[in-house]
Order: structure tokens, then sequence, then C-alpha cells
């Protein structure tokens, strides 16, 4: 059984603010509950996006915080070889195909069908160049999203928090793009090949990204690579009752007072936590996460089944399900 490994993966687009402190503060948690590795992964792949500095003062709020990485920071855009391997092998094995649409190509393709198929404004992929390009020159490059058989790509998996969810990849979303039209590499890819190339067991993030994670499965089992469990932490709402984020203009949370951030961190959580320093506080704190969302070992089950076992690689037949109580 390896070890187990969490991670937090920040674009360094800005300062880390209170929703990402508390996105920060529960993977770490859950690593330490876990007596696992905690690592930092700087997810700077959508370079136009990102803010000169923003990781420097990234990594520097969370070392105020208390939170420090086990092992050096991964910085994706470093990371370019390990993705295109991956397209590569998804290109031979006939799952990643290239497209040469452009977003009014794949617009004109759903008003041919009398509807146009779109989730959270993003166009679901009708799959037009999957058999090929007519001549036309390749733009992306996009990952199949049916069976090997043909049929929808169904993806079950149990969040820690959420519990069961379920995602039709094909219908919801369509052939998701790996590499995009300007060659950058494409949030999904990246995340799947470092979770895997770091290790990582246990993926804690903002409930935000839940509706990636089916995508991310689906990829994973593509490339052949293990499923960490997952869970997604509640997020933090601003006065207007939108999502707290870097793109409404969040603010950096003040790390010249981390105990009074991490305090407001674990109240989202719904961490009692006690101790008037930064590590006592992150001590008892890892106490009461662990009460609430990693299940007691029972020693005389054999290690097949237990919950944490990453060798089964299945969150559907993991057994967290019931085991971790949903947050208030
Ligand atoms: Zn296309």
């Amino acid at each position: 059984m390896p070890r187990p490994a969490g991670r937090f993966a920040p674009s360094p687009t800005g300062p880390l603010h209170a929703g990402s402190l508390v996105a920060a503060l529960a993977s770490w948690l859950d690593a330490r509950a876990l007596n696992g590795r905690w690592l930092v992964r700087i997810e700077d792949v959508d370079m136009p996006r990102c803010v000169a500095g923003a990781d420097t003062l990234i990594l520097a709020q969370l070392a105020a915080c208390g939170l420090h990485p086990d092992e050096p920071v991964m910085w994706q855009s470093q990371r370019s070889l390990a993705y295109s391997s991956a397209l590569q092998q998804l290109q031979q094995r006939g799952m990643a195909f290239a497209c040469a649409c452009s977003r009014r190509d794949i617009e004109a393709a759903w008003q041919v069908s009398g509807q146009l198929r779109t989730r959270h404004g993003e166009l679901v992929y009708p799959g037009t160049c999957r058999h090929g390009l007519n001549g036309k020159e390749p733009r992306a490059q996009r990952l199949r999203c049916t069976t090997d058989e043909g049929s929808d790509v169904l993806i079950d998996w149990t969040d820690r928090r959420l519990g069961p969810q379920t995602q039709n990849v094909t219908q919801a979303i369509g052939d998701f793009v790996l590499q995009r039209a300007d060659g950058l590499w494409a949030y999904q890819l990246a995340v799947v090949v470092d979770d895997a190339a770091q290790g990582i067991t246990h993926v804690v993030r903002g409930e935000d990204i839940a509706d990636n994670t089916a995508r991310q499965i689906h990829l994973q089992r593509q490339l052949g690579l293990p499923t960490p469990q997952y869970l997604h932490t509640p997020l933090v709402l601003a006065a207007d009752g939108q999502k707290l984020s870097k793109q409404n203009g969040a603010s950096a949370f003040d790390s010249s007072d981390p105990l009074a951030a991490l305090r407001m961190a674990g109240a989202v959580l719904g961490i009692e936590a006690h101790g008037g320093t930064v590590a006592d506080w992150l001590a008892s704190a890892v106490q009461s996460w662990a009460a609430v969302f990693v299940p007691p070992l029972v020693p005389s089950l054999p290690a097949v089944s237990g919950a944490a076992d990453q060798s089964a690689g299945d969150v559907d037949a993991g057994g967290m399900s019931g085991l971790a109580k949903p947050l208030p």
C-alpha cells in the first residue's frame, strides 16, 4: 500500500484568499491525519493567466500558516514532457484525436441538430472530428469520451464529504480538450498526470472543482493510472453570495495574523481546534479532522478491504461512503 499523499495545487493568478486557504488547510489536515505526505504543486499551466511573483507569495502565505510541503514544490510549467508523453499514449490507443473546430463550428454543429447543448457556459462537444478532419487544420487535441463499444462514459464516484456522485461524461461534457488550440496543456490532463506522478492518494480541494472529477477519473482509466479518493471542501461565499475567487477580486487573507486566518478556515470546515500558537492550533485541528473524516483502522479486517487502501484504485469500491460524516 503506498503511503498516503495529499496536495494543494493553486494557480498562481494572485495571492491566496480566505477560500483558497480553506482548501490548503483541509488538504494539509487530511495528509497529517492519514500520517501521509503533503505536497504543493503550482498549477501555472495556463501561463497567460499567471501573475509574476504570485507563486512566491502563495508559498510565503502557506509558510506563515505553518503549512510546509514535505517535498520540493512542483511547477506545471516544467512538466510539458510528461503531458506530451501522456497525450502520445492516448493517441496510440485511439483515445485522443485532433479537432479542427472553432467555438463557432461547435455552435453550428449543434444548430444543425436543432439544439445547443452547454454546461456551465461551456459547449458540449458534439464529436465532429472523431472520425477525421475533412482536410481542415488541426487546432486542439481532445479525449474521446465513448467506451470502446461506442456507448456513453458513465462515471460513478464517492466523495468523502458529498457522498455518491455520478456523471455521464459523454452527454454532460463530450470529448474534452487535452491540448488547446494555442498549444497550452489543458487543466484536466495536467492534473491527472501530476497527481499520478506525485503519488497522490487523497485529493482534497474546493467544491467548485468537484464537477471535474468524473472527467479526471475517465482520463486516469485511459492512462492506466490509479484513482485517488476525493473530498471537496465547502466554498467561502462573498457578501453577495458569489463564490469567493480571484476572478471576482477576492483579496489576500491577512497572513500577518495566521492564527486568525486559520481559525476562520477551520470554522468553514467545521473543525473545532484550540491553541494559542499556529503549531498548537494545527495539532488540535488534525485531531478534529481525523475524528470527522478519517475512519478508524480496524486491525482485524484484512488489508484489501481497508478504506484507505489505494491499491484498490477504485473509489466506487472504496469503503469511504457512509464512514465520513458530511459537514454541517
Ligand atoms: Zn472538432
